[in-house]
């Protein structure tokens, strides 16, 4: 059957994806039917990738995610503990094991170790911003500006699959990119 589609995927590529389908892409989305695995193939550039490291995605509705924020300006640290209980309660997860190649796995670890690095010069800045040197402040504020780049460089690390829904049916993810993409079947909403 697959050797008549014209949007098959090439030939050596079929026989990784696991029988009974259940992926799906949704414009810049990948939709996943519950239980279904991802083909051995890197998310990101559709290369072979072999790892497959199981990995817990949470999810939490965007509405319910302002709520909880608006909270948290209401009533500060006061607010911490409902908003966690709250997460308990309402948080969804499903747990997929993510196909990422050798050369994204090792660009995404050097980011993880930039992070790391930056945050720790971040927080020496800290330690000295309150040591009595006579420049506390100009401390503090390159600490504060270190402490930026950090948080803009977890940000671009950011996770390997965002769920953007998940149910008792589908899971609907953001991450993955167009040559992954590209390679699987149109969902249609059923
Ligand atoms: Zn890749």
């Amino acid at each position: 059957m697959e050797a008549t589609n014209p949007y098959a995927p090439p030939k050596s590529h079929v026989e990784d994806i696991p029988k009974p389908g259940g992926i799906w892409r949704k414009e810049k989305l990948l939709v996943m039917r519950k239980g279904a695995e991802l083909p051995g193939r890197c998310i990101y550039c559709n290369e072979k990738a072999d790892l497959h490291k199981k990995r817990r995605i949470l999810y939490l509705n965007i509405w319910l995610q302002i709520a909880l924020i608006l909270l948290f300006v209401a009533f500060n640290v006061l607010a911490l503990i409902p908003i966690l209980i709250i997460i308990l309660i309402f948080r969804k997860s499903a747990r997929i094991k993510i196909p990422v190649c050798q050369r994204h796995r090792k660009r995404r670890l050097w980011i993880t170790l930039v992070t790391v690095a930056v945050l720790l010069i971040s927080i020496s800045f800290g330690f000295l911003s309150v040591k009595n040197t006579g420049y506390q402040e100009s401390f503090l504020i390159v600490g504060l500006g270190v402490f930026v780049v950090a948080f803009i460089l977890a940000i671009l690390r950011g996770q390997l699959l965002k769920a953007k829904k998940i149910d008792s049916e589908v899971m609907i993810f953001k991450g993955a990119r167009s040559p992954f993409l590209d390679s699987l079947p149109e969902y249609a909403e059923q």
